[in-house]
């Protein structure tokens, strides 16, 4: 048995699956925020609810908003900060007895699509998060591919590539958390989004109110998507001219807008080296529970 937790800012889940995939047990509690402490204890409760309730023990798998540093073994880069510094996979490790395996919340999508979800049996799949932030991930045969310095996928702090004059306003305009400017995620994001479409019409809307007024046939809101869509395409293309993998698959809140599985691999074409592109890129097939099995999948079967 395999069980995943995706450790979010305000959930925590707990999924235990069977070798064929198959749901055993999932539960879900409130992230104790800013105390590690008792995150970490929320989630050894939860991985001996899943081992009670189905009565056998598993393997644990964690995805986290940031990331475990390869040189200091402690959580950097997330956004829920009371995780930052400290040595998460160790402190777990004691109190579960057992090795437990962490990566980032984009690289469990990817393990999870490549699976079982809308990247099976591919060798190499990139899957991007466009939620709140934008993040993503790489899987090869299934496995999560961190890297030396824990930065594989780190796309979305890359810049926009081909930024045209409203962008590099934009760039100037909205700095990046991160410290630099015209990061990918401030462009594809479902805030950058939001942010764009803020900067066209005055309006500060939520990403659905956009989407609604998209509905509507509202020209404004019409023209952030088109901008939004030529902006994922433009950064899709530079990973098929790096990677070039089998299969883009999308996650988050964003990759709910079925319009983007036509026009973004169309608009890709244009900017992809030699003009030629059928990179398939598809939306998560396991939805928002994507992050939590490819936590559980974090231990491959032929471990
Ligand atoms: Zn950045």
């Amino acid at each position: 048995m395999r069980i995943g937790i995706d450790l979010g800012g305000t959930k925590i889940e707990v999924i235990a699956l069977s070798d064929a995939g198959e749901e055993l047990f999932r539960h879900r509690v409130n992230t104790p925020r800013d105390d590690y402490a008792a995150t970490v204890q929320a989630i050894v409760d939860l991985v001996r609810l899943a081992e009670e309730n189905t009565g056998q023990q598993g393997t644990v798998g964690i995805g986290i908003p940031g990331t475990l540093s390869p040189y200091t073994q402690r959580v950097k880069n997330a956004n829920s900060t009371w995780l930052n510094g400290q040595p998460l996979d160790k402190d777990l490790a004691e109190a579960l007895n057992r090795d437990v395996r962490i990566a980032n919340d984009a690289n469990c999508l990817a393990v999870s699509e490549a699976v079982d979800g809308a990247g099976a049996g591919q060798p190499l799949v990139f899957a991007v998060i466009i939620g709140t932030g934008s993040g993503a991930g790489v899987a090869i045969n299934g496995e999560s591919r961190i890297g030396g310095n824990g930065n594989a996928g780190e796309w979305g702090h890359n810049p926009l590539p081909w930024m045209d004059e409203d962008e590099l306003r934009h760039r100037a305009e909205v700095p990046c958390y991160c410290g630099l400017q015209g990061c990918i995620e401030t462009f594809v994001s479902g805030t950058g989004f939001a942010i764009d479409y803020q900067r066209l019409s005055g309006k500060a809307l939520k990403g659905a109110e956009i989407i609604r007024l998209i509905e509507q046939q509202d020209p404004v809101a019409e023209l952030a998507m088109s901008r939004y869509e030529m902006r994922l395409a433009k950064s899709l293309a530079q990973v098929v001219n790096l990677l070039d993998p089998d299969v883009i698959v999308l996650g988050g809140g964003m990759s709910n807008n079925d319009r983007l599985y036509q026009t973004v691999p169309a608009l890709m074409k244009q900017w992809v080296f030699g003009r030629e592109c059928e990179t398939p890129v598809l939306k998560a097939l396991h939805g928002d529970s994507s992050g939590v099995r490819g936590a559980a999948w974090l231990w491959p079967l032929k471990v």
